[in-house]
């Protein structure tokens, strides 16, 4: 592996900054991509492309210059040119110095006569020939035209002390060192089959693409390349995962199921008794289960859990029930007493508020075998909590759960069951790639007796007025904003400023605020006081977004609707309508942006996640919510699941037939991708074992 430091124009302290970035050899700047392109080609030669960013580029001859000074001491370095579609300007600024002549190498390159590229951002969105200078080059400047202006120019993540300049120079330096050094690991007949270019050309057009076509079947091979070596790595997982011996077998005894169904006081939905079916088997059978639970907010996933936890109980095992906020934990603590009344089952709740002395009690009781059902967030899994038989592990609202506390969550018990459970409906394609190593139960019947969410569109006026309609009644809401405080984006309301104006509004109410800056003590204290109906409206961020249960709610206000993506709107809605009483969802939008319409018009007319999820905007916003904290996890370069679908499709298909023909990956032409999955996979992340 060659050094960094032994490109022109590199030395130690460089080399340092690449260091920061992750960029340590000659190869890791070659697969240094582009976090965006710009269109720095000609106006006449340009071609749009869904991920190209049009810059605006003059290229003319300098008529005239004017060095200007301002008051505030910024001074301005004026260009007019002549160019073959008219007249055009590019300024510079810079702070003013008295020391000396801050546009002294302008002054020398940007002479009158001389024919000059100036790319920039347009002063003004309506005339592209009117540009805040960025970068300039001279007309004869070959070096530049290669890389930097009149082509299709990359754009990389940058570091303070590496300018966009300098890195595109580097990268071009390692491109042309390197390029033919990419070793192709695919297998040729894939690559074929897919149309993909060979790679060390993609290697190349990734970075300096000659034309659209190049910079597409170049983006293309990377994000199939990704897409191929994740779906091959869950197949691998889970094939490894079950090849685990539990050791241990579960007998139905129903000494503390039977009583536990006395309890609820309702009929489980057939939906329900299903899942727990399917949960009930997998945890009978020899190897661990890894299952994903998916049921629409409400629609009964604890009781489901509950019954996973009690089977493993009566049977000796502890379990793990693991919430993704501490008050949901203590919802959920709640919950269980009241389901768990009277059975012989002991159950606690591990919170960040207890005394030291309790916290150490708990836990020896834990490692103990004392008890048999912990309830605690995500942060138990990663904190030193030991299980004295640790049999099965259920993870609530997964989204918020990467893919390396998977991992961990294995660690802790390689031979535990997992049971996941999610509200956010995943399409196939998308489970498959954020949860191929799992099998999945769905609920999809609500249980019965549960009366729709009436969804409307509102002025903030209106909706204020059914807030006091509901305070007035001794019903509870939520009034939801997009950011904590106010900001520099125009036109979104802040928790903060909002929560003052409704006190003064809405006097004689007593009216709470709920963000996830407070501190823990008085976060837990405001819900406290709101599921105790102490408080009349919560005034909240989507921290309440997840879980929260408080029956007396019944109306939701969210206000900069058009801000927030489907899935985020529909789990918010799902924190009312969990009562005996009529219930409404109010969506205050102060502007439309893009499809935002089509959102909230889908809120409007249905009131089924499944039914939404179909849609694609729902999908957009689900692979956000689902994407950004796996992809952060498995950092991919390119590959973006929820937009890159089709690939992702391509690519399972591939990975299936594979691994039909080749299990292991053991022969010859499939050596480059075991190499691959063992660097990346197994050596990086740990996920798979591939000695
Ligand atoms: P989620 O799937 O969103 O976690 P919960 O498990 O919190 O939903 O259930 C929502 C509410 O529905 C709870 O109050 C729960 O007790 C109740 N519930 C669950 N199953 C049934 C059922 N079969 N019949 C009636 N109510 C049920
Ligand atoms: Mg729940």
């Amino acid at each position: 592996m060659t050094s960094i430091q032994f490109l022109k124009g590199v030395g130690p302290k460089k080399a340092e900054l690449f260091g920061r970035l992750g960029v340590e050899t000659l190869d890791d700047l070659l697969f240094y991509f582009p976090r965006k392109w710009e269109d720095r080609r000609l106006p006449g030669k340009k071609e749009p492309l869904p991920f190209l960013e049009d810059a605006p580029v003059i290229r003319g001859t300098i008529k005239r210059i004017r060095d200007l000074y301002t008051s505030s001491h910024l001074r301005i370095f004026k260009t007019v040119l002549e160019t073959p579609y008219g007249e055009a300007e590019a300024s510079f600024f810079k702070r003013h110095s008295p020391r000396f002549d801050v546009f002294a190498l302008l002054r020398k390159d940007l002479k009158e006569g001389a024919t000059v590229w100036i790319t920039g951002t347009p002063e003004d969105p309506l005339f592209l020939t009117r540009l805040r200078a960025d970068e300039y080059y001279l007309d004869g400047d070959e070096r530049a035209l290669k890389m930097h202006i009149g082509r299709i120019v990359p754009v990389y993540p940058l570091t303070e002390g590496l300018t966009a300049k300098f890195m595109r120079e580097a990268v071009y330096e390692a491109v042309r060192a390197g390029a033919e050094a990419a070793g192709d690991f695919l297998p040729p007949a894939l690559a074929a089959k897919r149309g993909l270019s060979a790679r060390d050309l993609a290697a190349r057009a990734i970075h300096f693409p000659e034309n659209n076509f190049e910079l597409v079947q170049a983006r293309r091979r990377f994000i199939y390349e990704e897409l191929l070596l994740l779906a091959l790595a869950w197949a691998i997982k889970k094939r490894q995962t079950r090849s685990v011996l539990k050791g241990f077998s579960y007998e139905v005894k129903k000494n503390l199921l039977t009583p536990f169904r006395e309890n609820l006081g309702f009929q489980l939905t057939a939906a329900q008794a299903h899942a727990i079916n399917e949960i009930f088997a997998d945890m009978r059978a020899p190897t661990p289960m890894g299952r994903l639970l998916e049921g629409d907010v409400g629609s009964g996933k604890t009781v489901v859990a509950l019954s996973a936890m009690l089977l493993a109980a009566e049977n000796g095992g502890q379990s793990l029930f693991a919430a993704p906020t501490e008050i949901l934990a203590e919802q959920h603590f709640l919950t269980f007493g009241k389901f768990l009344k009277g059975l012989d089952v002991r159950f606690a709740l591990l919170t960040g508020r207890m005394k030291a002395s309790e916290r150490k009690k708990l836990l020896a009781d834990l490692a103990d075998g004392k008890l048999d059902i912990l309830i605690g967030t995500h942060a138990v899994i990663s904190e030193g909590v030991n299980f004295r038989n640790l049999r099965l592990a259920v993870v609530d609202e997964q989204h918020r759960f990467g893919v390396r506390q998977r991992a961990a969550l294995r660690a802790k018990g390689d031979k535990a069951d997992m049971l996941i459970m999610t509200a956010t409906p995943i399409p196939r394609t998308l489970f498959l790639a954020l949860y191929g190593d799992l099998d999945r139960s769905v609920i999809k019947e609500m249980p019965p007796g549960r009366k729709p969410v009436k969804t409307t569109e509102a002025t903030e006026e209106i909706a204020f007025q059914a807030a006091a309609e509901e305070a007035a009644k001794g019903r509870q809401v939520y009034i939801v904003y997009p950011v904590i405080e106010e900001t520099q984006a125009e036109d979104m309301k802040s928790v903060k400023a909002e929560f003052e104006r409704l006190k003064a509004l809405f006097k004689g109410r007593r009216v709470d605020m709920l963000h996830g800056r407070m501190p823990r003590e008085l976060k837990n204290r405001v819900m406290e006081d709101f599921a105790a109906g102490r408080t009349d409206l919560l005034v909240a961020t989507q921290v309440i977004e997840v879980g929260i249960d408080v029956a007396n709610a019944t109306l939701m206000v969210i206000n900069n609707a058009e801000r927030f993506g489907l899935a985020s709107l529909h789990q918010l809605r799902g924190r009312v309508g969990r009562g005996q009483w009529d219930s409404r969802c109010m969506l205050v939008a102060h502007a439309r942006t893009g499809d935002s319409a089509d959102r909230l018009r889908a809120m409007v007319q249905s009131s089924n996640g499944f039914e939404l999820s179909e849609r694609d905007i729902y999908i957009r916003g689900a692979g956000e919510i689902l994407g950004t904290r796996q992809h952060g996890d498995m950092h991919f370069k390119l590959a973006d699941m929820s937009r890159d679908k089709e690939i992702l499709e391509q690519a399972i298909e591939d990975r299936e037939a594979l691994l039909a023909a080749d299990p292991d990956l053991a022969k010859k032409e499939n050596a480059g991708l075991r190499r691959k999955l063992r660097d990346l996979y197994a050596a990086r992340w740990n996920l798979i074992d591939l000695s």
